[in-house]
């Protein structure tokens, strides 16, 4: 189950899940590998033989360049199934790197939605409704959403519409500040809008195994959160950065990369712990 040591082969096949997964990965700090994570951890899945669906919900489109998906002005995008209603299998592509991969590109018009979904009826509901519209008709096993560095009402469509939150927490100064924050804002969709939501999983970014700072952080992550922090820590690596510039995941990019078979095995450990849920029926339509 978990990946090769030295490299990432496609060949690896990853059980399924009992019900497709909805993952939102979310932090309202810029900068944390939030993207890269959402990117690279997608792919893994789908070289695992899953079935999966990545959304770019940040108006940047850094999600859409690391795909490798075009995302220019007037690309059909995620803008316009959570503004415009139109429906996510419409917009979706499939990603060059992998059949089992479809990608839904965000666009520049993205940043206006924060603005034009406040009038609009269920203004929270418009990614989950259109979420459950899709995996009615097309299952897949995982969906992954990157999400803005705000927790604006992108990030908030996001918590309502999964049900799972992966946060990334880089290991630098400052990894708690602004977490407490995000567990309340969590809590609060919980409790108001999607009693199924929860905080499944704490992944360590940019860890730098040189300095005695990212192990302090890594240490005090783990001290918060629990077993809720997955045991795989992404290091800090050059090929992580320069995989997007050429519209690549890590794992297509340089597959022996400590990157690319750290992504690969933090994918395999979410998909071995499982949804938390599992046991109990998958979301009915409403
Ligand atoms: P976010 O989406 O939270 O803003 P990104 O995933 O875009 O964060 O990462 C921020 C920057 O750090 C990007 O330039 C990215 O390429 C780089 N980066 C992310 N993870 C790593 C890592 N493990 N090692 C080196 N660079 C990284
Ligand atoms: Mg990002």
């Amino acid at each position: 189950m978990t990946a090769p040591a030295h490299s990432v082969s496609r060949e690896t096949s990853l059980p399924r899940p009992a019900a497709p997964r909805v993952i939102t990965v979310a932090n309202q700090k810029g900068g944390v590998g939030k993207t890269t994570s959402a990117v690279n951890l997608a792919t893994a899945l789908a070289f695992g033989g899953l079935r999966v669906l990545a959304i770019d919900l940040d108006p940047q489109g850094n999600a859409s360049t690391g795909f490798g998906i075009e995302h220019g002005p007037g690309t059909p995008s995620i803008y316009d199934v959570v503004v415009g209603g139109r429906p996510l299998a419409e917009v979706a592509v499939r990603s060059p790197e992998s059949a089992q991969l479809r990608v839904v590109p965000a666009t520049v018009d993205l940043a206006g939605a924060e603005i034009e979904l406040v009038p609009l009826a269920a203004r929270e509901n418009r990614l989950r409704r259109a979420l459950r519209a899709f995996l009615a008709s097309d299952p897949v096993d995982y969906v992954l959403i990157d999400c803005p560095p705000s927790l604006g009402l992108l990030t908030v469509n996001a918590l309502v519409a999964a049900r799972e939150v992966l946060i990334p927490i880089q290991c630098e100064y400052y990894a708690l500040e602004g977490l407490g924050q995000l567990t309340r804002n969590v809590e609060l969709v919980q409790a108001h809008l999607n009693p199924e939501l929860a905080v499944t999983a704490i992944l360590l970014t940019m860890y730098d195994g040189r300095t005695r700072l990212a192990e302090q952080v890594a240490d005090e992550v783990r001290r918060f959160f629990g077993p809720k922090v997955l045991t795989t820590v992404v290091p800090r690596s050059i090929r992580l950065s320069e995989a997007p510039g050429y519209g690549q995941s890590v794992l297509s990019y340089d597959a022996t990369s400590r990157g690319a078979v750290a992504y690969a095995t933090a994918a395999a450990e979410l998909v071995e712990r499982g949804a938390p849920t599992e046991v109990t029926q998958p979301d009915e339509a409403k």
